[in-house]
């Protein structure tokens, strides 16, 4: 597997180009650098955004939700945290205003080209840099040769974050299974229910071929990352993740 050359972090500022509301408490942002030079970075990495907080700054860490494209512009998702500082500021801000960042930041990367199987994990905004690494590899025109799959959980239908641009890339590829699943469903929905670790049990009962990608919340992330080495006997090196808290 070749190695990638690590990319330096350095300052940037950042304007906000566009925000969506995806749900009352999570927004899709795009962000375009107007300070600092090109942001290159791998898909999946992070970025430390940085505001002012009572006459200092406070940063946070938060994954680029897009592949690179042109070194200008980026996404992000974000959920408002009740009395949390950072996601308040961010989620309170208007088109055209700043911010500064440093990065890019981490190593929860996929490694290219895909060589196996494929399973991406994730709750909740854990899909951010999820939706960055499917776009770096789904959108370049070329057919998958290895199945992908991404369980996405999460609580209610409303909340399954770009559930539109999943389906469409499952449509576009016959190898990518897009499964959410709800812990919380309706009685209309006809989808999958229950926590991700039921349907990863599942899905890759018996086998040990594949490599494994999970974001979210540490108690979601701990509990995969047990039945995968655990359970199925997976070697670290074919688990990549990253925690939210
Ligand atoms: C590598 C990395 C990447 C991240 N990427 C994202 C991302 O893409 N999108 C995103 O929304 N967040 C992401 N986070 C979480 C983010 O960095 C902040 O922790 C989160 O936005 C809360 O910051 P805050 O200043 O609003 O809350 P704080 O003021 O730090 O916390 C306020 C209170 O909320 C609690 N709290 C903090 N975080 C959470 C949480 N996530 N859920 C529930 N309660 C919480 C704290 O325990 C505290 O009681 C990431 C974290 C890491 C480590």
């Amino acid at each position: 597997m070749p190695t990638r050359p690590f990319i330096p972090p350095r300052g940037f500022r950042a304007a906000l180009r566009r925000v969506i509301e995806l749900t009352p408490s999570t927004k899709h942002f795009e962000w375009e650098i107007i300070d600092g030079g090109a942001l290159e970075f791998y898909a999946g990495q992070f970025v430390s955004l940085d505001v002012p907080h009572n006459g200092g700054r406070e940063a946070r860490p938060y994954s680029i939700a897009s592949a690179p494209r042109d070194g200008k512009q980026f996404d992000l998702c974000l959920n408002r945290v009740e009395n949390g500082y950072v996601s308040n500021f961010l989620c309170d801000m208007k088109q055209d205003a700043m911010v500064d960042l440093n990065g890019p930041h981490g190593s929860f990367v996929v490694s290219a080209p895909i060589e196996q199987e494929l399973v991406f994990i994730a709750t909740g905004t854990g899909i951010a840099p999820i939706r960055g690494m499917l776009s770096a590899l789904l959108d370049n025109g070329e057919q998958l040769i290895h199945d992908v799959w991404l369980l996405f959980g999460v609580r209610h239908p409303e909340t399954i974050l770009y559930r539109s641009e999943f389906e469409a890339l499952a449509e576009r590829h016959t190898r990518f299974h897009f499964i959410p699943t709800l812990s919380r469903p309706p009685a209309d929905w006809h989808g999958e229910t229950g926590y991700v670790q039921t349907h990863l049990r599942k899905i890759f009962a018996d086998r040990r071929e594949f490599k494994a990608y999970i974001c979210g919340l540490k108690a979601m992330v701990d509990e995969v990352r047990f039945i995968l080495k655990e359970e199925f006997g997976l070697d670290r090196k074919q688990i990549r993740f990253e925690k939210y808290d």
